[in-house]
């Protein structure tokens, strides 16, 4: 333990050695603000001083970017290093291209545009690694709206400043040259800084800073382009401020601490937030909008591009819809902690199971894997255990079922298994395959400790005439069968007890629903027959609720058959129920009016004659 008067000597002591490292960014920024604003407090006649000060920011910063570099060393030195290239290239270029104007060079000077267009592949080069290192994964998702995104700028682009110097009069043969490949430079760079961007992750200063940067060059550039266009540029001025301040920016991103967190690798996402999605139809939106002002205008020429690229746009935004549908249909199917099927998948597969079954006159199966004393595991372990023993479990059991079987998480600690292709013997076999993998070996949790897990197996195989709830019902049954002889075991169903009015677990409000409605129709009947007019209704409903409770399993009551439950009905027949009201319940259960999960008993009756 620290004592206490050596604490805060000790915070001083790190506080102090720290404090350059942290605070060097902001040095930069104040050091070179110094020759930024000088370049523009010097009076036009001291031209050299002027490109001086300009080429002392811009020089500078490249030393300022080794400088960061070497001070913060980041494990993605590549991307830093080839931003610090790019740098010196912007740097040399502003040099040669001041040293060729004043030698009265005045167009394109050869060496200065040479060294301008390599600071584009490096920066590109820069930011297409930092990309690769914060999403090593592929994410296509990012790759089609970065695509969405860039063909709408290149619309923009080429409408208003390509294809007017290209295809306008006045032009030199390198001014449609100049006007064409810095534009082309500049789509290359936002286009992959736009990838960056969507690739999401946390944004460090330094990143923002880097981020900063790019926009403000590519605004310039664009700026620039646009004025040279109509021929409004003049030197110096706004364009330059903004060159200058991104210089600083970029010195500051170098130098800032948090510049090596910035390449760390980031969560991918998929999806798309509404913001995205607003962005995304604001992008699509561009080419047709453009199509319609340049009519407006009457300047055709390029309507062959833009229509090009409408219908490009149109179906980057098709697969872009399609990567979603398709990602919520996996979430949707797959289960978060396990990654089996949902049970909602399972509900599916079951119906079409059963469908089938029904066509070709076999079975359909199904399994209900529930691990043992789970509580147990959780209370001893902790939750975290509990869901490595859920894991493992889901992994041993889609192990030992073949691909087309399906195994889903039918709800905390339960499984269920749609066997397919199923003879009996086989359903009991793998049932207990699996109930054999699951206790064969113990689970490791946490790398250390291991959890002996068993689970009972329910099992069962119905012709497909019967409906998935009683394929479930079935299954159920076995597992409550199986937990209460001992657990760590397997039954298999007894198809006598599948038509119980309602499944284990269901909804009580359900089963109170279907008392009232027998109750109602019983009653209807009664009067009907003229036997006994003034029955209470509580003796009717007491015969009907009892038929409910016999015919619905319950945790260790599994449901009656229809013939236990009868022979139940007859025996307690003017023992505990009125005999009119059993008798007239019997009637119509025989007829299947009462007693069936259906709720259309009164319609039934009303349809029977009198
Ligand atoms: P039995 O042998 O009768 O099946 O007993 P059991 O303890 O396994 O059954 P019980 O239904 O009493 O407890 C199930 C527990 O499973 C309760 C619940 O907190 C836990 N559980 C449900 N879902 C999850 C989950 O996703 N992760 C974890 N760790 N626990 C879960
Ligand atoms: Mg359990
Ligand atoms: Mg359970």
């Amino acid at each position: 333990m620290t004592s206490s008067s050596s604490g805060p000597q000790t915070a001083t002591a790190l506080a102090a050695s720290r404090t350059p490292r942290s605070l060097a960014w902001v040095v930069w920024c104040l050091t070179a603000a110094v020759p930024a604003v000088g370049h523009f407090l010097v009076p036009a006649s001291h031209a050299v001083a002027q490109v001086a000060s300009y080429c002392l920011v811009s020089a500078g910063t490249a030393a300022a970017m080794a400088v960061g570099i070497r001070m913060h060393r980041p494990a993605a030195r590549p991307v830093w290093w080839l931003l610090a290239a790019g740098q010196v290239m912007y740097a040399s270029a502003d040099v040669a291209y001041f040293v060729a104007t004043t030698a009265g060079e005045t167009n394109y000077p050869v060496l200065a545009n040479i060294l301008y267009l390599s600071q584009y592949v490096l920066v590109a080069a820069a930011l297409v690694l930092l990309g690769r290192r914060r999403s090593p994964q592929r994410n296509t998702a990012a790759l089609v709206d970065t695509a969405i995104f860039a063909v709408a700028a290149a619309v923009l682009w080429w409408v208003f400043l390509i294809h007017p110097a290209v295809a306008g009069p006045g032009f030199s043969a390198l001014d449609r040259v100049a006007a064409t490949i810095y534009p082309v430079m500049d789509l290359c760079v936002l286009t992959v800084a736009i990838r960056l961007l969507l690739g999401g992750g946390a944004r460090q200063a330094s990143y923002q800073l880097v981020l900063t940067f790019l926009a403000l060059t590519l605004f310039a550039d664009t700026a620039y382009g646009l004025l040279a266009l109509h021929g409004a540029y003049e030197t110096g001025g706004w364009s330059d401020a903004l060159y200058l301040t991104s210089y600083l920016a970029l010195g500051a991103a170098a130098l800032h601490p948090s510049m090596r967190q910035v390449a760390e690798p980031v969560e991918g996402r998929s999806g798309a937030t509404l913001y995205r999605v607003v962005l995304l139809a604001i992008a699509t939106l561009v080419a047709p909008v453009v199509l319609v002002v340049q009519n407006l205008r009457h300047a055709a020429g390029s309507d062959l591009v833009v229509v090009t690229a409408s219908a490009v746009l149109f179906l980057l935004m098709l697969t872009r819809m399609a990567g979603l549908i398709a990602a919520q249909r996996r979430i949707a199917m797959t289960d978060g902690l396990t990654g089996v099927y949902t049970r909602r998948y399972l509900s599916d597969a079951l119906s079409v199971a059963s469908e089938r079954a029904a066509r070709r006159g076999g079975l359909f199966a199904m399994l209900l894997v529930d691990v043992d004393h789970f509580k147990h595991i959780n209370d001893t372990y902790g939750h975290p255990a509990g869901d490595q023993v859920l894991k493992e479990v889901a992994r041993r059991l889609q192990e030992a079922c073949g691909d087309t079987d399906v195994v889903a998480r039918f709800g905390g600690e339960e499984f269920a298994v749609l066997v397919t292709g199923v003879v009996p013997d086989r359903l009991a076999a793998l049932a207990e395959l699996l109930r054999e993998r699951i206790a064969a070996a113990p689970v490791l949790v946490d790398g250390r400790t291991t959890i002996t897990v068993t689970v009972s197996v329910g099992a069962a195989a119905l012709p497909g005439t019967a409906s998935t709830e009683e394929l479930l019902i079935a299954a159920d049954g076995a597992l409550y069968a199986a937990k209460r002889g001992g657990r760590n075991r397997v039954a298999v169903g007894d198809v006598e007890r599948v038509t119980a009015v309602t499944p284990v677990g269901g909804d009580p409000a359900d089963i109170d629903r279907q008392i009232q409605c027998w109750t109602a129709v019983v009653r209807e009947a009664v009067r009907r027959c003229g036997k006994d007019p003034d029955l209470p209704v509580s003796m009717v409903a007491g015969v009907c609720a009892a038929w409910a409770h016999m015919r619905t399993g319950r945790p260790g009551h599994p449901a009656l058959s229809v013939e236990q439950a009868r022979a139940e009905l007859r025996r307690c027949r003017g023992v505990q129920f009125h005999p009119h009201a059993v008798d007239e319940f019997l009637a119509l259960e025989a007829a299947e009016v009462v007693g069936t999960p259906e709720a259309s008993a009164a319609a039934r009756l009303a349809s029977m004659p009198g």
